[in-house]
């Protein structure tokens, strides 16, 4: 960009900006309400926080008392500083208020009107006097369809009839409408008069990257009718750009569906580029080299991005490289960068620019003019409801603007309006500036200083470096495999492959570090095909166990004083070497297990966290401690063994929890008897393998599968024996107590360790954000077919939103897709086995004598594929708390829907059962939460999100009453229970002389 072309830009912004504020000084809008909510808001973070909070629950509040009890419980807390208005609003709602009601009334109608401000109408035929008012003065317009997520097939169907009738009901009427020359026309010739903008999300309730392909067929499924009645009204249509998770996605349905031969020559079709992704000029590279094979041009809409806090947000809490820019700086640049690459390409592009940034949109006009193409080469968009001075300044200058116009109702409009507030008061906002904060022009129109951060290719696969024992870095959880990422995905598919291509092997027995055979074995079948033998393993009995005991024993003088260091830096070797394999120990849990890949992939990053985590709490632990400051007396604390460990591990977490449990015991000085669950001896040797490739000295690491009721009673009985850590289930929990209490140690009373079954609810309160609630619901209740401890198995509904949330949950489930767990498009895979999958449909047999099925998942005609071992989701409503199902644990995809008059009754019903593990808590009411916090008693409750997926050190995950006795895995004092402390006094003082503290070392 040379100097004069720079003058050029800052003239016209200052322009711009000048017009601007000579239509109105001080408010972003022309609506007083608007402006000072805005104000307030950006006056004080707490206090937006809050306003964005009530605005957001506003729509559920059906009673005024509700919208009176929220008012206060926002916008009342300690370090809200509500300004006065709204102070005088808080007293005249309260409990003692005689105008309560008329005020909650004002204030609901304020709202609404707040909110319609934003919304054009609620259908085509509400918003047509908008529309047709927004033409008179000189202003295009892109349909945008507010709505809840779509959480069902049900809702996409809806949302794509929605769009239909919009095109219906729009075609005519809009012929019928005087042209506005500005509007219609373009430097390439006509445009359509009604043009949609569609969100891909919208349109298929199961989309997911991970499904890549599928994803994009489905949607292109339900947008092929879109796009005929598009052409056939000769209407513009163009796909949004939604979170980075769906961008590749949704290039990927534009493109391929535009190469279809019906679509071909249409040439109304439009998609978008965010600025602030940090590969957007190679999106824009790509889209310009298929838009040149495709011969023809399509509308592009430059944005900076509208979910800069949500991919921020998440990918600081998954530890993924951050897709956007960090620096606003950075986005603006980029923004003009690909503002001249889009104009100088008008053969393939029609450029829009949406902005409402004066200096961005300057860019554009000068670039264009430089480029000597006409002013109506290109548009500028801005939103519905904002910014009007800004508009009218534009369109004072003869540039066509169109504006991005939501239908919908209220609820979701209110969604839409609460993002956009957080939008136009960040600090970094062009808008906030401008109106709000008054910045000074200069400030405001120089060119993006942007950082070094601008030129910094995407990171897409981030190495972890080793962990060194001597200066470890502090603990942080493994990134999830982003499935989003194409590498990722492609990953899995080759590990797949790989993984079958070495299936049939047989693993031995590992005593004292070598390979046993035994007469018998165990065959690992694969839970989706039970006819596919996966491997063979060796079984145990009474012998090898009694030799696994002697080996264990020898080792562990040896192991015990190697020192905390030596026995750490093993588990740390152990997770590099599982980072490595990342992908095919999945692979393998995909076909031993039964598990989706992204539950397979948490699985393993599971497993690596463990390692990682106690190395380091063994680190800490393992440094000798001194304990008071009496001279003459040295004090110090230290840890040691317990002594021979045995683990029983569960199938349901193969390796995570295998992992755990065996590398807390060892890290901690036990050698340890690995007795793998009966159906995943596979995984089992994997870890095995690894641990022993990382060091684990022979002997202190003992692969020993067999018969439970065998190899497991005999060594829990064992005088070897001196610590037991066990997961499953309940009874097999109390049997391990009752008989290691029976049958001591050589050296004493056992310890044992168990994580046991859980009965765990969630409770949806009557303000709970449905669209959370249901999705988090399914998710928890059906993933991986309901088989985790964690999994959800009540709902409990507050009244007032029993009726919706059933009816969305009810038709969600119905849209899960049960089948083979290696197909990414299977949400819901087989469970364990025959005898699991008996006793749950037992239960569904029960549930059935007891409850109302509102919804089951029945097998495909010809039955489930493979003749696996499948059992569909169902839901149960109407279910009393009593019940057999609402009591008992049932470890398979089946939900019981409970309802509750109050939260008083759901407490009590959540409690009521004998399993405290863990609990869910949907609300948005500050003092329902803070009430739930304390009463809700399970080990692990979760508010607003699933009830799975507990990360180690983020959620240390574990239960009591009968859900377990220990204390949490993946937390601080988890370790403590594989530990023996220690404390030694020694008297210094010798005839009169004790040395200084000092001088007393280790
Ligand atoms: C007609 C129209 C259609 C739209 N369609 C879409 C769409 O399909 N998809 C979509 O995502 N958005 C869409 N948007 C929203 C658009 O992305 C935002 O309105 C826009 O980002 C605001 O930018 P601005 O230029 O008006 O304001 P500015 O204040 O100049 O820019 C604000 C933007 O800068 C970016 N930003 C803020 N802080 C930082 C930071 N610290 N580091 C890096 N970047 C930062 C963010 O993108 C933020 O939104 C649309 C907007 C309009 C007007």
């Amino acid at each position: 960009m040379d100097a004069l072309d720079e003058r050029r830009i800052q003239a016209t912004a200052r322009e711009i900006l000048a017009a601007t504020r000579a239509h109105e000084p001080s408010r972003i809008s022309s609506e007083r309400w608007q402006g000072e909510i805005l104000e307030w808001a950006m006056a004080d973070e707490r206090l937006k926080v809050e306003m964005l909070r009530f605005v957001d629950v506003f729509p559920t509040l059906r009673a005024r008392g509700e919208i009176n009890r929220h008012l206060r419980e926002y916008f009342s807390r300690q370090g809200v500083a509500a300004p006065r208005l709204l102070r005088w609003g808080i007293d005249l709602t309260g409990p003692r208020s005689p105008v309560a009601p008329l005020a909650a009334a004002v204030i609901r109608r304020q709202l609404k009107g707040f909110a319609q401000r934003f919304i054009v109408g609620r259908d085509a035929r509400a918003a047509v006097p908008v529309l047709k008012a927004l033409r008179d003065s000189g202003t295009g317009f892109t349909l945008d369809v507010l709505g809840e997520a779509t959480v069902s097939e049900a809702e996409a169907r809806a949302y794509q009839k929605v769009y239909l009738d919009l095109l219906d009901g729009l075609a005519t009427r809009a012929a019928a409408w005087p042209p506005v020359p500005v509007v219609d026309e373009s430097a390439w010739g006509p445009l359509p008069r009604v043009n949609l903008s569609l969100k891909v999300t919208s349109l298929y309730s199961q989309i997911d990257p991970v499904d890549f392909v599928g994803s994009v067929a489905a949607v292109k499924d339900r947008l092929r009718p879109i796009f005929r009645k598009g052409i056939a009204t000769g209407a513009a249509l163009t796909l949004d750009l939604e979170q980075f998770r769906y961008r590749d996605l949704t290039y990927s349905v534009f493109t391929s569906l535009l190469d279809e031969d019906e679509f071909r020559a249409y040439d109304h079709a439009g998609v978008v580029l965010q600025a602030y992704l940090r590969d957007a000029d190679r999106d824009l590279e790509e889209l310009l080299w298929w838009a040149d094979a495709r011969g023809r041009a399509i509308d592009l809409r430059l944005v900076k991005g509208a979910y800069w806090d949500y991919e921020t947000v998440l990918a600081a809490q998954e530890g993924w490289p951050v897709p956007v820019f960090t620096h606003k700086a950075d986005t603006d640049a980029m923004y003009e960068r690909l503002t001249r690459t889009m104009l100088e390409h008008p053969q393939r592009l029609r450029p829009a620019f949406a902005s409402h940034n004066a200096r961005s949109l300057a860019v554009a006009i000068e670039t264009a003019r430089g480029l000597g193409l006409p002013d109506n080469a290109f548009e500028v968009q801005m939103l519905h409801g904002m910014g009007e001075p800004l508009k009218a300044a534009i369109r004072a200058r003869g540039l066509r603007l169109r504006e991005y116009a939501p239908v919908g109702e209220l609820i979701p409009g209110m969604a839409y309006l609460v993002r956009r507030l957080l939008e136009n008061t960040a600090d970094d906002s062009f808008l906030r500036q401008t109106f709000a904060e008054g910045a000074a022009v200069d400030e405001l129109i120089r060119p993006p200083r942007p950082t070094p951060d601008l030129g910094v290719p995407v990171v897409r696969l981030p190495s972890i470096a080793p962990t060194d024992a001597d200066a470890p870095a502090p603990f942080a959880n493994h990134p999830p495999a982003d499935f989003a990422r194409r590498e990722n995905r492609e990953a899995y598919d080759a590990a797949l492959a790989a993984v079958r291509g070495r299936l049939g092997a047989h693993y031995p027995l590992r005593i004292g570090g070598r390979d046993t055979a035994t007469a018998r074995s165990l065959s690992s079948v694969n839970p989706a095909v039970p006819g596919e033998v996966l491997g063979t393993a060796a079984s145990g009995g009474r012998t090898e166990a009694e030799a696994a005991v002697a080996a264990a024993r020898t080792a562990l003088p040896g192991w015990r004083d190697a020192g905390p260091r030596e026995r750490s830096a093993v588990l740390f070797r152990a997770a590099e070497l599982m980072r490595a394999e990342a992908m095919e120990l999945a692979a393998l849990m995909t076909l031993e297990a039964g598990k989706t890949r992204r539950e397979a992939s948490a699985d393993v990053d599971e497993a690596v966290d463990f390692l990682e985590y106690y190395g380091r709490e063994m680190l800490r632990l393992g440094a000798t401690r001194r304990l008071g400051s009496v001279p003459g007396e040295d004090n110090t604390y230290f840890y040691e063994p317990r002594g021979v460990a045995l683990v029983i591990a569960p199938w349901n977490f193969p390796l995570a929890i295998l992992t755990g449990m065996t590398s807390a015991a060892l890290v901690a000085g036990n050698p340890v008897i690995v007795k793998p669950a009966g159906p995943t001896p596979l995984v089992a040797a994997q870890m095995v393998r690894l641990l022993e490739t990382a060091g684990a000295p022979p002997g202190t690491l003992n692969y020993l599968p067999g018969p439970g009721a065998e190899v497991g009673d005999f060594l829990v009985r064992h005088p070897g024996i001196d610590l037991i850590a066990f997961t499953g289930s309940l009874d097999v929990g109390r049997r391990i107590i009752a008989q290691a209490a029976q049958h001591p140690a050589a050296e004493g009373i056992k310890k044992v360790i168990a994580e046991m079954g859980g009965k765990n609810a969630v409770i949806v309160d009557a303000d709970a954000d449905l669209d959370v609630a249901v999705a988090e619901v399914v998710a928890s209740a059906f993933h991986y077919a309901g088989q985790k401890c964690s999994a959800a198995s009540r709902v409990i509904v507050l009244e007032p939103a029993h009726e919706s949330f059933v009816r969305r949950l009810v038709e969600a489930t119905r849209s899960l897709v049960v089948g083979p767990p290696e197909d990414p498009a299977t949400r819901v895979g087989p469970v364990i086995s025959a005898e699991a999958r008996e006793r749950i449909e037992g239960y569904i047999a029960q549930g059935k004598l007891e409850a109302t099925l509102a919804a089951a998942v029945e097998p495909p005609a010809g039955g489930w594929p493979g003749g696996g071992f499948y059992v569909g989701p169902h839901v149960f409503v109407d279910v009393a708390p009593g019940a057999v199902i609402a009591q008992e644990e049932i470890f398979g995809p089946v939900l019981a829907v409970l309802r509750a008059a109050d939260l008083d009754e759901a407490l009590a019903v959540a409690n009521g059962v004998r399993y405290a593990l863990t609990g869910g808590f949907m609300s948005r009411s500050p003092a329902a939460i803070e009430r739930v916090r304390r009463d809700f008693r399970v080990g692990n409750l979760y508010i607003n999100r699933g009830i799975t997926g507990a990360l180690v050190d983020r959620q240390p995950f574990g239960g009591f009453k009968m859900s377990g006795v220990g204390s949490k895995a993946g937390g601080p004092d988890y370790l403590l229970q594989f530990l023996e402390p220690r404390a030694v006094t020694e008297n210094t003082m010798r005839r009169g002389f004790a040395p200084s503290g000092e001088l007393l070392t280790d």
